[in-house]
């Protein structure tokens, strides 16, 4: 079955309108979650133990973390991208290498970007910033592009592979709040119009050939350069310098906590064997299997909106 958002966008007197439906608001959030069991009380005290023996906890969340914030991922089991489309997300060397595929890439992400950008932190977002300003969480790493950690107020964080809410100059390095760029977009592209068929967890939409080829996408305001969200693609590299600093982090932590993430990713994962090399104590909770699930002490298989808050991070 075909799963479609019902998102219909259309300008009206020169503003850009989103009609969600249904399933996009107050609904979405079912669909993006896999099922679960119900809670386990043992396993919300083991939690509980393991949150209150920490003294310099690092979590790592991903993108399960946000899904009961209504946005879908790539990799869960029936919901997630994968299971419903055969939509593959972009390839860094492609966009880098294209301009008529950085033309598709931008019409699409210029249609998600008010849906997108409008989602709210759940309340694992909200737990996770309480736990750092009670002192228990010593750094937060995510592999999400969202933003939903910072909008939480969380700022011991490193936002692995950068954040949807910047754009970076190819060229000169340059970067611009991603929100600037919309009102470029909508001033280039007065009459432009299109109908939204899928949202991607990265803000990408589904459009047609005719629809993308009369969008019109502005470059570098400083020195005429290609624009990129301030994103690793895949096929992309983390920033090594990046990477060293959260080995750092890892290193300095006592104990390592999953939250909402299947670790099949490398730029994530490698930071698990760090921890266990190091012989930190390892928790994931995350709905389903995980690469690492035989490194970890403790696996919850809950939503991490409804756990998290359970926790008391005294
Ligand atoms: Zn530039």
């Amino acid at each position: 079955m075909r799963m479609s958002f019902g998102l219909t966008f259309r300008t009206a007197k020169g503003r850009w309108m989103a009609n969600l439906n249904r399933q996009s608001s107050g609904g979405s959030i079912g669909l993006f979650v896999p099922p679960s069991p119900p809670l386990d009380p043992e396993k919300v005290k083991e939690l509980q133990r393991f949150i209150t023996l920490s003294r310099r906890l690092l979590v790592m969340t991903g993108a399960g973390v946000s899904t009961e914030s209504g946005i879908p991922d790539y990799r869960s089991e029936k919901v997630g991208l994968y299971a419903r489309t055969n939509r593959k997300p972009i390839q860094h060397g492609d966009f880098v290498r294209s301009a008529p595929v950085r033309q598709r890439y931008w019409a699409r992400n210029f249609v998600g970007w008010p849906w997108f950008s409008s989602h709210q932190p759940n309340p694992a977002h909200w737990a996770l910033s309480n736990w750092e300003r009670l002192g228990k969480l010593y750094w937060l790493v995510t592999q999400n592009v969202d933003a939903l950690h910072t909008k939480a107020g969380s700022r011991r964080l490193t936002e692995l592979h950068g954040c949807m809410h910047r754009v970076l100059c190819l060229d000169c390095g340059e970067q611009t709040p991603r929100t600037a760029l919309q009102e470029r977009f909508e001033v280039l592209n007065p009459t432009w119009s299109a109908e939204a068929h899928g949202l991607a967890p990265d803000g990408d939409v589904f459009l047609t050939d005719e629809q993308v080829q009369s969008f019109q996408v502005p470059c570098c305001s400083r020195c005429g350069g290609p624009l990129k969200p301030d994103v690793v693609f895949f096929g992309g590299t983390v920033n090594p310098d990046k990477v060293d600093f959260v080995h750092k982090r890892v290193k300095e932590a006592d104990s390592l906590l999953v939250v909402g993430s299947s670790l099949q990713v490398y730029s994530g994962y490698r930071f698990i064997l760090t921890a266990w090399e190091n012989k930190l104590p390892i928790a994931i909770l995350n709905i389903g299997p995980t690469r690492s699930d035989d490194l970890a002490c403790l696996k919850l298989d809950s939503p991490c909106g409804e756990l998290l808050p359970l926790i008391d991070p005294h």
